[in-house]
C-alpha cells in the first residue's frame, strides 16, 4: 500500500487535527481513538511514514521499532492494564489492508483494554 500523506493520522501528527494525546516520545504517538470500543481504547502510532505493520517491519530504523515497542508498553503501564502488574490484559490489533478493514492507511496498533473483549474474531459468514 502506497503512503498517502493527507490521511488523518498523518494531519494528526503534523497538528492540523487535534487529538486527545497519552504519549509521545521521539519516533511515536498514542492518543485515545475517537469512536472507543472498550474503556480504554489508545492508538499507538509511528511518526514515519508507514502505511502499515510490514511496511514498518520492513522499512523503520532500529530506532524507530524499539521507540515504537516501547511507546506501547509504556501506554499500556500507563494504562495499568498489563496482568503483570496486576491489570485486567488487553488486546493489541493493528489492521492492514482490505481484508484487514483498515479504516486509516498509516500504521497503528489499537490498544484495547477496559472489559473483557470476547474471542478476537467474530464467525466466518
Ligand atoms: P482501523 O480500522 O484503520 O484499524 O482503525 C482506525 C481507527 O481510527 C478507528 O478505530 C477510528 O475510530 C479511529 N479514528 C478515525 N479518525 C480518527 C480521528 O480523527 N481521531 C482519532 N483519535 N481517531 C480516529
Amino acid at each position: 500500500m502506497s503512503y498517502d500523506p493527507q490521511n488523518i493520522f498523518a494531519r494528526i501528527l503534523r497538528g492540523e487535527i487535534p487529538c486527545t494525546k497519552v504519549l509521545e516520545t521521539p519516533h511515536s504517538l498514542a492518543f485515545r481513538d475517537i469512536a472507543p470500543q472498550a474503556p480504554d481504547h489508545v492508538l499507538v502510532i509511528p511518526k514515519g511514514p508507514y502505511a502499515t505493520y510490514d511496511d514498518f517491519a520492513t522499512g523503520a530504523s532500529e530506532a524507530e521499532i524499539v521507540d515504537f515497542t516501547r511507546a506501547i508498553g509504556q501506554v499500556c503501564a500507563l494504562l495499568g492494564v498489563g496482568p503483570g502488574v496486576g491489570g485486567g490484559g488487553f488486546r493489541l490489533i493493528s489492521n492492514a489492508g482490505r481484508d484487514g478493514v483498515q479504516e486509516v492507511p498509516h500504521l497503528h496498533v489499537h490498544i484495547l483494554a477496559g472489559r473483557n473483549l470476547g474471542r478476537m474474531l467474530n464467525p466466518p459468514r
